[in-house]
């Protein structure tokens, strides 16, 4: 991955530009903020370095669960190939859809539903990000994640969870590390925390 290529964009990006007006004023700051329906975007700190634990390819096709704001799916979609984005709150998925298409993202595709279940007629996916916190690891990502591919996951309860690596190896092998603690809201659906 172009590591400096994706810090720049990463400091070129207006985070305040993802935010709702009433929240833009605090855009500056590296911590969480509200995006509407009790959900949240991300601290940019960890989106940057999320992202570099995923290390997509420039031909990566990378499937994104919990778009959000969008703000970590600008990332991704500058630094791969296509991005699949799922989120369950369509109103988020459209607000952020909006977003990046007036920042000329074509190689982005959205829906809206169960991302827990991923998104099954586009795999296999050479990366998969997923941006709230599961009870498990989905089977069902886990099968879409092609092999020689990379997953990034937090797993864990509510209040605190381990970011978690999962490799795939080219005879399907799995071999899963630990990136420390984070806190992400909680991923809804099958493998989640209910709805
Ligand atoms: N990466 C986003 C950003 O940069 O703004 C922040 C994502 S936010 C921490 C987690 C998102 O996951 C929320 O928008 C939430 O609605 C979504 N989510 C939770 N469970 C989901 C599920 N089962 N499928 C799809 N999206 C889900």
């Amino acid at each position: 991955m172009d590591y400096r290529g994706l810090e720049a964009y990463f400091r070129s990006l207006d985070r305040s530009f993802f935010l709702e007006d009433d929240m833009k004023e605090y855009a500056a700051y590296d911590s969480p903020l509200p995006i509407g329906f009790g959900q949240t975007i991300s601290q940019p700190s960890l989106v940057l370095e999320m992202t570099k634990l995923l290390a997509p390819e420039h031909d990566s096709k990378v499937l994104e669960i919990g778009t959000g704001s969008g703000f970590q799916t600008a990332l991704l979609a500058k630094m791969s190939g296509k991005v699949f984005t799922v989120e369950r709150i369509a109103e988020l998925s459209q607000k952020a859809e909006e977003r990046l298409n007036s920042m000329n993202f074509t190689n982005i595709f959205y829906k809206v539903g169960d991302g827990s279940l991923g998104w099954a007629e586009h795999a296999p996916y050479d990366r998969i990000m997923v941006t709230a916190a599961a009870r498990v690891v989905p089977d069902e990502l886990i099968s879409q994640l092609a092999p020689g591919g990379r997953m990034v996951i937090p797993v864990g309860p509510p209040d605190v969870q381990e970011l978690r690596v999962i490799t795939k190896a080219a005879d399907g092998r799995l071999q899963v590390e630990s990136a420390g603690m984070v806190r992400f809201v909680e991923l809804k659906g099958r493998y989640g925390w209910g709805e």
